[in-house]
């Protein structure tokens, strides 16, 4: 009696012990192919706008789109440049007045980015701005009309990105106290989403040995990138707003090439390719398409969103560098 108790209890035991471990091992299998959900709080980062929500603009579409992502439909999120425009030296047109005097809050890169900015808000009455990298820890341009000015292009940085969504975080909260919880619970989420992507990055540059992680692009708008994953830098002009493509630019960077045996050469969706090319013909280095920086592409694009943008930079970059690259 008391050893068939002992068997039914030990039994018992196992059997509890063999649930508790096979349940352990499912949740672990979930965590590593976890698929982060956006929105938690409801919405989506393309939903349309609840009826009688705020409206907010900001100057470029890659943080309209990061807005959005924190916003989930609760705000009407716009951004004042279209897809695929060059952004440092844009002319607002009067629509784009008119729309910016109807919002209720407009956020901003900062940094000179948008050089049309300050002048533009001079002709705005009222309305709120918000300086989206506040708190980055900047890294200067070399050279040029505007050396040691900070590089503006900090959204380039995963790091960097999780201060521009806090930033919109505490920005959206001081327009719509009342949707507080949401928009902490999306930033939440929308970050862990950009760590996923830093981790992405990570993986793929780590498959490039050291000394051929060289990143040559026309603009020099990848400064952060090449801080965090260990690259080295080498491009045409330092920043769109001066000269571009010049014989000097080129002969630079073809000499620099050549030093380097560098076997993959990139230039940004949103400037002209040719110098570049040029580059590519005369060291018979492979042209390695374009890469996107300052501006998404529309929904049918290959970078409609942030972090499609930083996917696709990266798999352009990484198959490029390791000859995976088909040359055009
Ligand atoms: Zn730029």
């Amino acid at each position: 009696m008391l050893s068939k108790r002992l068997i039914l209890l030990v039994s018992l035991f196992l059997l509890l012990t063999l649930t508790t471990s096979a349940a352990a091992q499912d949740a672990t299998a979930e965590a590593t192919a976890e698929v982060i959900q956006p929105c938690p709080a409801g919405g989506s980062p393309d939903a349309q706008p609840t009826e009688g929500a705020k409206k907010v603009l900001t100057t470029f579409t890659i943080l309209a789109d990061m807005a959005r992502n924190v916003a989930c439909g609760l705000l009407d999120v716009q951004s004042i440049t279209k897809p695929g425009t060059e952004i440092h030296g844009y002319e607002p047109t009067p629509s784009d007045l008119v729309k910016t005097q109807n919002t209720n809050l407009v956020m901003f890169n900062g940094l000179g980015l948008e050089r049309w900015f300050e002048k533009f808000m001079g002709s705005v009455k009222d309305v709120p701005t918000v300086d989206l990298s506040d708190g980055i820890d900047l890294i200067p341009i070399a050279e040029g009309e505007y050396q040691d000015r900070p590089n503006p292009h900090a959204w380039m940085s995963p790091k960097n990105a999780l201060i521009y969504v806090e930033n919109i975080r505490k920005a959206l909260i001081s327009l719509d106290p009342a949707n507080e919880v949401a928009y902490t619970a999306n930033a939440e989420s929308y970050s862990q989403q950009i760590k996923q992507v830093d981790d992405f990055l990570k993986t793929n540059l780590d498959q490039v040995p050291a000394e051929q992680r060289f990143l040559v692009s026309c603009e020099g708008a990848f400064s952060y990138i090449i801080r965090d994953y260990e690259m080295q830098e080498l491009y045409m002009w330092p920043i769109n707003a001066d000269q571009t493509g010049t014989p000097k630019q080129v002969a630079k960077v073809i000499n620099g090439v050549r030093d380097n045996t560098v076997p993959v050469v990139f230039c940004e969706s949103t400037v002209n390719q040719r110098p570049m090319e040029e580059v590519a013909n005369q060291t018979g280095a492979r042209y390695g398409g374009y890469l996107y920086v300052d501006s998404l592409t529309a929904a049918d694009g290959e970078a409609p969103t942030y972090i499609k943008l930083l996917e696709y930079d990266a798999t352009t970059l990484v198959n490029g560098l390791l000859g995976k690259g088909e040359s055009s």
